[in-house]
């Protein structure tokens, strides 16, 4: 069970020091309930204290960092069943999957797909996070070979995916210090490949299909002194799958199984329905998804899915308030208000720029909320409106005082006239007939 803050809170020193970085050691007690702090940042906790808030304060999934430097990307460290009692915290690692009996051309296309490919939305840059590659040939040296050309082309987290602890091996001479997920320990090699990972200071997957027997293979490793795992349930089915990710993560958020408690691995090659595979297991609770290389279209689906599974459910993805420009606007272009939701923001800005009209967007600070809403909870005002145009300096910006509002915003009009002195003109309610309203209603 994990302990509430003023529990935690008995058992710390009460020196109020603030050496673990925290202003008193009630804060910090608050911190480490949230699983947001460590122990050891308190230098003055007794060890017996140690271990008992260690076992209880530590996030209930384990968060395990797979390769280095710019792309790296961790997994794990959740702390909520469902996305709505809180947030997801770590986004799966998409993963393309090859063989090392393919080409080296082939091999390299898929490496500079996802090393360059991306997806700008919502003003984030989306991306694929790294390569699969498995010794489907059976040889050390082939194996070695496709991931030499790998690294050759581009620092890319990897999976490498082989039975044979000497195939890794020979891989491991090319990528071995960039921690790449080892893939996978059975009951059979576990000792072997425990002792492969901690020399490399990887993450390894451990792969069994019955949960007592993943439960145990993950006590084991963990006695061999490792701690970054990841679990492969080796699902046949989709269904067997959600059944059981569902059931590991019950147990692990509970605490009722910690040795469950490690990031899941899907490899939707292996199941099914492949394509079904990757929006289940980015819903259902998969941390690292191996696939085939994804078509444009699935790939765009792909990614926006995780991405809006993985925002805050509770904070509005925002834009900086600002003044932004569309196109190279002069002192006669228009300036267009609008709110700090970035998909208004988006949405405005894509029609803008179809329309060609250079022009400002004045963004405000609505706390991210849309034209409708701030305007109801008098989060956008003539105030805000006011002292925006001075911050951004938008007198200076442009020659005329005119300023296009949004149609749901037309009952502040006269408010914003009078607190700013700007001639208000109110625009249209939907963004896409802003284009029409530039080139009838702009002088
Ligand atoms: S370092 Fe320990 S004693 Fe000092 S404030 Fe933090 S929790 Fe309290």
């Amino acid at each position: 069970m994990a302990l509430k803050a003023l529990d935690i809170y008995k058992l710390l020193p009460k020196k109020n020091c603030k050496e673990c970085g925290d202003p008193t050691c009630l804060t910090f007690a608050m911190k480490l309930a949230g699983g947001k702090a460590d122990v050891e940042f308190c230098p003055y906790l007794s060890d017996e204290a140690k271990s008992l808030l260690g076992a209880t304060t530590r996030p209930p999934i384990r968060l395990v960092k797979i390769g280095v430097g710019e792309r790296s990307f961790g997994v794990g460290e959740e702390f909520v069943f469902y996305r709505h009692e809180k947030t997801f915290y770590h986004p799966p690692g998409i993963i393309f999957r090859l063989k090392d009996a393919q080409t080296a051309e082939e091999i390299i296309a898929v490496t500079k797909r996802v090393r360059d490919e991306s997806l700008i939305r919502v003003g984030m840059e989306l991306r694929f996070n790294g390569i699969a590659i498995e010794n489907e040939s059976g040889t050390p040296e082939r194996f070695a070979d496709a991931v030499a050309a790998i690294e050759r082309t581009a620092d890319l987290p990897l999976v490498l995916i082989s039975k044979n602890p000497d195939a890794l091996r020979a891989a491991l001479v090319h990528c071995g210090t960039y921690r790449p997920l080892l893939h996978a320990a059975t009951r059979a090699n576990a000792k072997e490949m425990c002792a492969l990972a901690k020399q490399h200071g990887c993450p390894l997957a451990i792969r069994s299909n019955g949960l007592d027997e993943l439960a145990q293979l993950a006590k084991d490793c963990c006695a061999e002194g490792l701690q970054d795992l990841v679990l492969d349930l080796a699902p046949v089915t989709l269904g067997d799958f959600v059944t059981a990710t569902t059931v590991i993560r019950q147990l692990a958020i509970t605490r009722t199984a910690p040795e469950l408690g490690y990031p899941i691995y899907l490899d939707a090659t292996l199941t099914d329905q492949e394509d079904a595979a990757i929006a289940l297991g980015i819903v259902k609770y998969a941390s690292v998804i191996v696939l085939s290389p994804l078509s444009q279209a699935s790939s765009k689906a792909a990614l926006t899915l995780r991405q809006n599974v993985y925002t805050d459910p509770q904070k509005p993805i925002q834009m900086n308030p600002g003044l932004y420009r569309i196109g190279s606007p002069g002192k006669d272009a228009p300036v267009l208000l609008t709110v700090n939701f970035s998909l208004t923001f988006f949405t405005l800005e894509g029609y803008l720029e179809s329309t060609r009209v250079p022009s400002f967007m004045l963004i405000v600070d609505t706390e991210g909320l849309s034209v409708l809403t701030a305007v109801a909870a008098g989060k956008l005002n003539e105030t805000l409106v006011r002292d925006a145009i001075k911050k951004f300096d938008v007198e200076n910006e442009v020659s005329h005082r005119k300023l296009i509002i949004p149609g749901y915003a037309s009952p502040l009009s006269g408010r914003i006239e009078e607190a700013t002195g700007w001639k208000v003109q109110v625009g249209p309610r939907d963004a896409a007939d802003i284009g029409e309203y530039l080139h009838e209603e702009w002088k």
